[in-house]
C-alpha cells in the first residue's frame, strides 16, 4: 500500500535524484573560481586600461568570484550590477571618515572559541573565514579572519558553550560562509548541534546558493534532510540578475526538504538603489519560495564608501516598495548598531 508519507519521500528522492548533477564537483568549481583580474578582464571583454586600479585595489581582500557568478555579467560594462559587486575599483583606497576595520564590533560578543552571542537566545558560530566570492563592501574585508578559524576547524568550544547554555535555542552557522565546508565537517558540526536538547532551529548565512549553486548537491542534500531541528537558510541576492535557472534549482531543492527559505540584501549605490531593482528582486525571490528578510544598510568599512545609500533615500524607496508589492514581499530595512539588542529598524 503506498501512504501518503511513502508518496511524499518517493518525489522528494525524485527531486534530489533530478537536482543538478554537474560535470564537475564544487570543490573542484570553487578551486577554479577567478582570482586573476586579467582572467575577468579577459573574459568580460573589458578595456585592459582600467586593469591597474584594480591590481591596486585588490590588497588584502583579493579579486574572488565564481565562474557561474561571472557568467550572469554582461560583457563590456563596468556598471553590471553583479560585477560591481566584486570588481576590486580604486575608490576603495579612498579613505573617508566614519569608516572603520571592524565597524561593527564583533570582537566584542566573543563566547568561546568561534562562537559570537550579541542577541537573546542565539548565537552565531563563526564556522569558517572562507567564502566562495569576495564581495567588496562586506564588513570582513578588513579582517585577514580567521584562517586559523577555518584550518582549525574544530568546534569543540563552541558546540559546548552551546550544550551548556539553555537559553540558547537558536544557532546561526556564519562566517565567511558554512557551505564552502566539505559535507563531513559541516555536517559533524550540525548533527553535534541539533542534538542539544534546546537547540531547536539550525540556521545558515550563506551565500553559496547564489554564487555556486551546484554545491546543493545530492551528496548534502541527503544528510541535510536528515536533521531533526528546524532548518532556515538565509541566502543573500542583491539583484534579480544573480537569480538564474541554476540557482533557481538549488533553491527548489532546499525547499523541497522542508527549509525555511530567507533573504538579505544589501543596499548598495549603482548595484539595487532603485524601485524596479528592489521589487523585481523581491518576485523572483518568492517565485523561488524565498521571502525578503532583511534589507541591510551598508556596514561602515574601510573601502566601501562609495557603495553607501543614505537612510532617507533607503526610507523612500522602501515607501515607494510597499506600494508596490505585498507586506509578505517587503523587506525590513536595517541597521546594525554595535550594543543594540536586535538589529536597529530605520523607519
Ligand atoms: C544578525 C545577527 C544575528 C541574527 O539576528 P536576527 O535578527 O535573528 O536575524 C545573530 N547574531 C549575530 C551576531 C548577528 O550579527
Ligand atoms: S561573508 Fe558574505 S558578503 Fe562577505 S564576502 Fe563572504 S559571501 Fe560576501
Amino acid at each position: 500500500m503506498i501512504t501518503g508519507i511513502g508518496i511524499k519521500n518517493k518525489l522528494l528522492n525524485q527531486q534530489i535524484n533530478q537536482q543538478i548533477r554537474p560535470q564537475k564537483k564544487w570543490q573542484q568549481l570553487l578551486a577554479e573560481a577567478i582570482r586573476d583580474p586579467s582572467q575577468l578582464f579577459d573574459q568580460l571583454d573589458l578595456p585592459t586600461t582600467g586593469i591597474d586600479q584594480t591590481l591596486q585595489a585588490t590588497g588584502k581582500f583579493n579579486l574572488l568570484v565564481t565562474q557561474s557568478y561571472l557568467n550572469k555579467m554582461q560583457k563590456g560594462a563596468f556598471s553590471d550590477p553583479l560585477l560591481m559587486q566584486v570588481l576590486p575599483v580604486a575608490n576603495e583606497l579612498t579613505s573617508v571618515s566614519g569608516y572603520s576595520a571592524d565597524p561593527v564590533c564583533d570582537q566584542n560578543y566573543r563566547i568561546a572559541d568561534g562562537l559570537l552571542q550579541k542577541y537573546h537566545g542565539r548565537a552565531l558560530v563563526v564556522s569558517t573565514g572562507a567564502c566562495a566570492i569576495h564581495c567588496r563592501y562586506c564588513f570582513r574585508r578588513e579582517f585577514p579572519y580567521s584562517d586559523a578559524n577555518a584550518s582549525k576547524n574544530d568546534w569543540q568550544a563552541a558546540v559546548k558553550a552551546v550544550a551548556n547554555d539553555p537559553q540558547i535555542s537558536e544557532v546561526i552557522l556564519s562566517g565567511g560562509d558554512p557551505l564552502v565546508l566539505s559535507d563531513e565537517k559541516l555536517a559533524s558540526l550540525c548533527f553535534q548541534l541539533s542534538e542539544i536538547p534546546h537547540v531547536k532551529t539550525l540556521r545558515f548565512h550563506s551565500r553559496v546558493p547564489i554564487v555556486l549553486p551546484e554545491r546543493i548537491d545530492h551528496d548534502f542534500l541527503s544528510w541535510f534532510q536528515h536533521l531533526s531541528v528546524k532548518k532556515v537558510v538565509v541566502i543573500h541576492s542583491n539583484h534579480p540578475n544573480e537569480l538564474d535557472e541554476m540557482v533557481g534549482k538549488s533553491l527548489s531543492a532546499l525547499h523541497s526538504i522542508d527549509t525555511m527559505l530567507l533573504n538579505q540584501s544589501v543596499l548598495l549605490k549603482g548595484v539595487n538603489d532603485n524601485l524596479e531593482t528592489l521589487e523585481n528582486l523581491s518576485r523572483k525571490l518568492w517565485e523561488n519560495d524565498t521571502l525578503p528578510y532583511y534589507l541591510h544598510l551598508l556596514d561602515k568599512v574601510s573601502g566601501a564608501a562609495h557603495f553607501d545609500v543614505q537612510e532617507n533615500i533607503a526610507l523612500g524607496l522602501l515607501d515607494e516598495l510597499r506600494g508596490k508589492l505585498p507586506g509578505y514581499l517587503v523587506p525590513k530595512l536595517v541597521r546594525e548598531v554595535s550594543g543594540k539588542r536586535s538589529k536597529t529598524p530605520i523607519v
